[in-house]
């Protein structure tokens, strides 16, 4: 059954989209709520929530196809900076429900703030949490 996801249905051509680019694996095209002139995403055709539900090979292309793009925005923008972003899951504020990479150009002064106040560990929390980490890791 075909997916219901926005950003399938743009894929597919369903619903018209500032493409930029694709090949057999990804999809590009401009995000249509802009935060930065050539703010660009990167999404692959096949539907994958986040980076935990897609295979290495998938993932792999949709990395390359990232390099690609960003050098195309930086390149295309001027830009001296930029951002790569992913969100993963509802919580970590992902809106659409098909893995993609955000591509940010970044200016200086351009006025754009991830707000991210530095968290301080409480007392044996970080120990735990590293302890925590590398046993899943096992
Ligand atoms: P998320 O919060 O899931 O990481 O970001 C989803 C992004 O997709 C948002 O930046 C939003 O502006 C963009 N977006 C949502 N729907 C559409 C659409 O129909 N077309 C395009 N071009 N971008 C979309
Ligand atoms: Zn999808």
């Amino acid at each position: 059954m075909a997916e219901e996801c926005i950003f399938c249905k743009i894929i597919r051509g369903e619903i018209p989209s500032d493409k930029i680019y694709e090949n057999k694996h990804i999809f590009s095209l401009l995000d249509n709520n802009p935060i930065a002139p050539g703010h660009t995403l990167v999404i692959p055709k096949k539907h994958f929530k986040t980076i935990l539900d897609i295979p290495e090979q998938e993932l792999c292309e949709l990395i390359k196809g990232v390099k690609k793009m960003t050098m195309a925005v930086v390149e295309a923008t001027d830009a001296p900076g930029f951002n790569i972003i992913v969100n993963g899951k509802k919580a970590a504020g992902q809106l659409v429900d098909h893995i993609h990479f955000h591509i940010i150009p970044r200016f200086k002064h351009d006025n754009i703030r991830y707000e991210c106040p530095a968290i301080k560990y409480k007392e044996g929390q970080k120990q735990e949490i590293m302890d925590r980490i590398k046993k899943v890791l096992k």
